[in-house]
């Protein structure tokens, strides 16, 4: 093999070279075959990025892949339509990875956490989900620094971080969340494929019940962030509109569940949406508002990040277009 032969050569005269040297006696030729281990995927868990007087950072919740996207995304269409959109776009038709991207807010003032994962007993359990805890530290923070957690809406990837070994996890937070959505989950209306969830929800969401302000579609968390209804995938579930000195995001939690998929064809139903059909409804109107105003979306389920923009596309779908460098100017 002559690839070897000169590496062969090229070693020998190295070593020639290092004998004279004072270093000869820490290098044996046997280090130069030596070959770095294989260290495994990696990717990053942390993002932040400035948003006028904000600044935003979002954190890795989970690193799973799951069977789909049909029927998750799409149980009203055919499977072959869905299948081939996936390969049109080069993705797997039978497996994706959906992010599951909570997102902190520090206003200067205060320290918001919107969602809170997958925690110990969430939709993706640990070691693949609930990582939110733990990212925390690597990204900056400390659970005690978060004043606010606002909850989008009552589904367990997204409250199950609320506690942790039987106990709050943000000992000094209060939280916020729609009213509708805190009424439905509390109450006595999910039953069947939905009882577990609300269970989960009493465990975790309820007990905070003296510490919740419970909005509905228009009220403020604080000045420049404000509550919109998104209802659909959960009854009472918000997006949030966020805006600091002319910039502006919008969280829009579960309005989107595969980043092809859902917004190639928002009127596929969505197997989590609570109200399928208001659920598509409630997606093509927050494409089109985000799209129309070209406005940077933090989307809970996209890639991680989970940070980007929305084009409207000549076919009457949408595109997700990942963040690059927009809100980095
Ligand atoms: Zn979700």
């Amino acid at each position: 093999m002559p690839h070897l032969d000169l590496s062969r050569r090229h070693l020998i005269a190295a070593t020639g070279a290092l004998a004279a040297s004072p270093f000869a006696a820490a290098v044996s030729p046997r280090s130069a075959f030596a070959k770095a281990p294989m260290l495994g995927r990696a990717e990053p868990t942390h993002y932040r990025f400035k948003l006028g007087g904000f600044e935003v950072t979002t954190i890795a919740d989970a690193d799973a892949f799951i069977d789909g996207p049909w029927p998750l995304i799409g149980s009203n269409a055919e499977q072959e339509a869905v299948d081939q959109l996936m390969r049109d776009n080069l993705l797997p038709a039978d497996k994706y990875r959906p992010g599951f991207t909570p997102m902190l807010v520090n206003t200067g003032k205060e320290l918001i956490l919107f969602d809170t994962g997958n925690g110990e007993r969430g939709f993706v359990p640990r070691p693949q989900g609930g990582w939110l805890a733990a990212q925390l530290a690597p990204a900056g923070f400390t659970p005690e620094q978060i004043d606010i957690v606002v909850l989008s809406h009552g589904h367990p990837d997204h409250i199950g971080g609320v506690m942790e070994n039987g106990k709050p996890l943000f000992p000094k937070a209060r939280y916020v969340t729609g009213a509708v959505d805190y009424d439905f989950w509390a109450g006595d209306k999910p039953t069947g494929d939905l009882a577990p969830f609300a269970a989960l929800y009493r465990d975790y969401v309820v007990p905070g019940a003296d510490k919740t302000t419970f909005l509905k579609p228009g009220d403020e968390v604080m000045p420049g962030i404000r509550a919109m209804a998104a209802y659909g995938h959960t009854p009472g579930h918000l997006a949030f509109d966020i805006e600091s000195d002319g910039k502006r995001l919008v969280f829009w939690g579960d309005c989107a569940h595969h980043h092809v998929a859902s917004l190639a064809r928002p009127d596929w139903h969505c197997v989590f949406d609570v109200d399928k059909e208001q659920g598509a409804k409630t997606r093509s109107r927050m494409f089109d508002m985000v799209a129309t105003d070209r406005v940077a979306v933090s989307a809970f389920h996209m890639p991680f990040p989970s940070i980007g923009y929305v084009e409207r596309r000549k076919d009457g779908g949408y595109r997700w277009i990942p963040h690059s460098y927009q809100l980095d100017l």
